[in-house]
């Protein structure tokens, strides 16, 4: 019985089973530390004869992991960079039919928080490293794991930073995020944006004595979406994506203390996503100055009114050319060449950004991941050895 089930699932080598399982175990949601997978990676990366170096984040819970592979010859710049993150979402709320730490296989598929987003991809790569440490490099090879992509991208910053600093100059770039391993060149960027509403309370009957700041707040909500309504009818438009244009919506709205009271308080959360048409930054800039203006409102009504705004996450967008190398290279070692864009963002826009070609391509469906019994098909992780395997060869004299 049992050699017919073996026979019948795909093959996957042991070494990657058991690194998948090892970094599904360490629970990295992003909320949480990741040093105990980063201590777990770098010790492994130690043992092979490499020195990687730590990024960490201001208060020193987490850290960015960068180790280069050097060429044979000694070098270290130029190459390939394979990238992932180690944070994953939470399960919280969510039912699940195992324990979603505790990485089990069913039927041709891993079930575990992070065995699609991206734990499955980062576990075959770290399955490699001793391959990767004995063979003889013809150019360097870079493992780049970062912190707090869930959450905006926001370990990737110091991370590319540090690649771009130290002049490492890699010529492509592989974020393995779940693509079903198709070579995606675009992407939309991400911004999310707080706004603190600081309005004056008083007595719900004394109107002219309080500034509302839900009132403020909701004039801005209908601005959001007079611009969102604004790129649907008006474009620019790119069919590559799901959603063809420019999206821009308020998801979280906070205020208010009781019904007879005129609130001083309320925050406000919005986000936009830009296709590669549009300048986020001077769509940043237009909220901006719309801002400005209820601000002005704000303070006509009492001086000590305001606002405050905060931008807690803005990922570029990705817009690789199709004729660009990664995308040639990508192809040629597996990956299934595609023309569609996806809607999710990652930390690719901001590699591009450094000045290191890019393309998002890795093992399982973004629709499997978030979710509560989360899995990836293990063909999927098949190809993605396949792949990693053809990278390595790539770069072998
Ligand atoms: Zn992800």
């Amino acid at each position: 019985m049992d050699l017919d089930v073996e026979a019948t699932e795909p093959a996957v080598s042991k070494e990657t089973m058991a690194w998948i399982t090892r970094l599904i175990g360490l629970d990295t949601t992003s909320r949480d530390t990741n040093l105990p997978l980063i201590d777990l990676v770098a010790a492994e990366v130690r043992r092979h004869g490499v020195e990687p170096v730590l990024v960490p984040n201001a208060d020193g819970s987490k850290a960015n992991l960068i180790a280069t592979f050097p060429a044979t010859d000694g070098s270290v710049h130029g190459g390939i960079v394979l990238s992932g993150h180690t944070d994953v979402v939470p399960v919280d709320g969510q039912e699940w039919s195992s324990a979603p730490f505790t990485p089990e296989v069913r039927e041709g598929r891993l079930y575990g928080r992070g065995a699609c987003d991206m734990k499955g991809f980062v576990g075959a790569v770290v399955a490699r490293i001793g391959q990767i440490a004995a063979a003889d490099l013809r150019e360097p090879l870079h493992l780049a794991f970062s912190y707090d992509e869930e959450i905006g991208c926001l370990g990737a910053e110091d991370l590319v930073k540090d690649m771009v600093g130290r002049g490492l100059r890699p010529r492509a770039c592989i974020v393995g995020e779940p693509t079903g391993m198709r070579v995606i060149r675009g992407h939309k960027s991400i911004n999310l944006v707080r706004v603190d509403f600081r309005g004056v309370a008083a007595h719900s009957s004394l109107t002219p004595y309080g500034v509302n700041a839900i009132e403020h707040a909701a004039a801005f909500a209908r601005f959001v979406r007079s611009v969102a309504d604004e790129f649907r009818e008006q474009g620019p438009y790119d069919d590559a994506f799901d959603v063809p244009y420019t999206t821009c919506t308020v998801n979280l709205i906070e205020g208010g203390i009781a019904v007879n009271t005129i609130p001083a308080d309320c925050s406000l959360h919005f986000e936009f996503r830009s296709i590669g048409g549009v300048d986020s930054r001077a769509l940043l800039e237009r909220f901006r100055t719309e801002l400005a203006r209820i601000e002005g409102e704000m303070k006509a009504e009492h001086p000590q009114a305001g606002l405050d705004v905060t931008i807690v996450a803005a990922a570029p967008g990705l817009e690789t050319a199709a004729d660009a190398e990664v995308v040639r290279l990508a192809a040629a070692w597996g990956g299934e060449p595609s023309t569609e864009k996806v809607a999710y963002g990652t930390e690719a826009g901001l590699f591009d950004q450094g000045g290191i070609p890019t393309v998002v391509c890795g093992p399982g469906d973004i629709t499997q991941a978030h979710s509560a019994d989360e899995y990836v098909d293990l063909d999927q992780l098949a190809r993605c050895e396949a792949f990693l395997d053809r990278v390595i060869a790539h770069l072998t004299t």
